[in-house]
């Protein structure tokens, strides 16, 4: 057990937390060279989860735990400037994205200004790569939060991480750092413009890919009514020791169960 778990990181990439307010653009396997916007602290985590692959480690600062991380926060002025003057950065040097994702070290509706923030993105985008997409990564858990809503709205894509339909499996993969309800989380995608599902699958001390898990997570889907769904393993080391990677093919008949039931588009990645 422990050769095959050692093997298995030895073959994923490593990640560090972002240093600043952009990064990348990387190249991803669905959204082409993307560029990432990070409201969160420079080189701290922050985040409602801890979920056990995290690429960002694991979650140091929670908003129940304090409020300090508020202030390394960067301000909405620092925000905007930073948007426009590394956006025309990239422009000069010919190094414009495919898409731009808010995402970065932790959960990104946490910004305390995030309605504004992403009007900042949506400012920038406009000026310097019309036509490019704006997305959001989230694992809902704000989205109670009219203002938080409004800010993803205000987006092209909003995907959000649903990575079990049962509370119990949910716990032992994401952790939630604060207080979470599953009925919750759909009646909050559903009051969204539209919404994508990202969910994240993984053997070993955590299975997420037995058939009750998979029902449940099928039924959740068919409540919350994405537009899309995305299936995916392990791709970066994560912070727990003993996951295993699901194989392509398992994750392929995953999101061909998805697809059939609910008659949407699902990916893996
Ligand atoms: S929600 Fe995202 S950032 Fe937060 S712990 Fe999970 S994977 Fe990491």
């Amino acid at each position: 057990m422990t050769e095959l778990v050692e093997t298995e990181y030895r073959d994923l990439k490593p990640w560090a937390l972002p240093g600043g307010l952009l990064y990348g653009p990387f190249p991803t396997r669905r959204k082409g060279r993307a560029l990432g916007v990070n409201l969160l602290p420079a080189g701290e985590k922050v985040c409602t989860f801890n979920c056990v692959y995290c690429q960002c480690g694991w979650t140091r600062s929670s908003p129940l735990k304090s409020d300090g991380w508020k202030a390394l926060c960067p301000s909405l002025d620092a925000v905007g400037r930073g948007l426009e003057e590394g956006f025309a950065g990239l422009l000069a040097d010919g190094n414009g994205p495919d898409a731009i994702v808010v995402s970065g070290n932790g959960e990104p509706t946490l910004y305390p200004e995030f309605e504004a923030a992403v009007e900042r993105v949506r400012a920038a985008r406009d000026r310097w790569f019309p036509g490019v997409r704006t997305m959001v990564l989230t694992a809902g858990t704000e989205l109670g939060r009219e203002d938080v809503r409004r800010g993803c709205d205000r987006l092209d894509e909003r995907c959000v991480k649903l990575d079990a339909g049962d509370a119990r499996t949910l716990k032992r993969i994401d952790l939630p750092l604060v207080p979470f309800v599953l009925d919750d989380l759909v009646a909050n995608c559903r009051r969204l413009r539209d919404v994508t599902i990202q969910s994240f699958f993984t053997r070993g001390v955590v299975d997420n890919t037995g058939e009750p898990a998979v029902v449940a997570w099928l039924d959740r889907l068919a409540e919350i009514r994405p537009i899309e769904v995305q299936v995916y393993s392990l791709d970066r080391v994560p912070p727990a020791k003993g996951l295993r990677k699901v194989p392509r093919e398992d994750l392929e008949a995953l999101a061909e169960r998805a697809g059939r039931r609910l008659g949407i588009p699902t990916h893996v990645y």
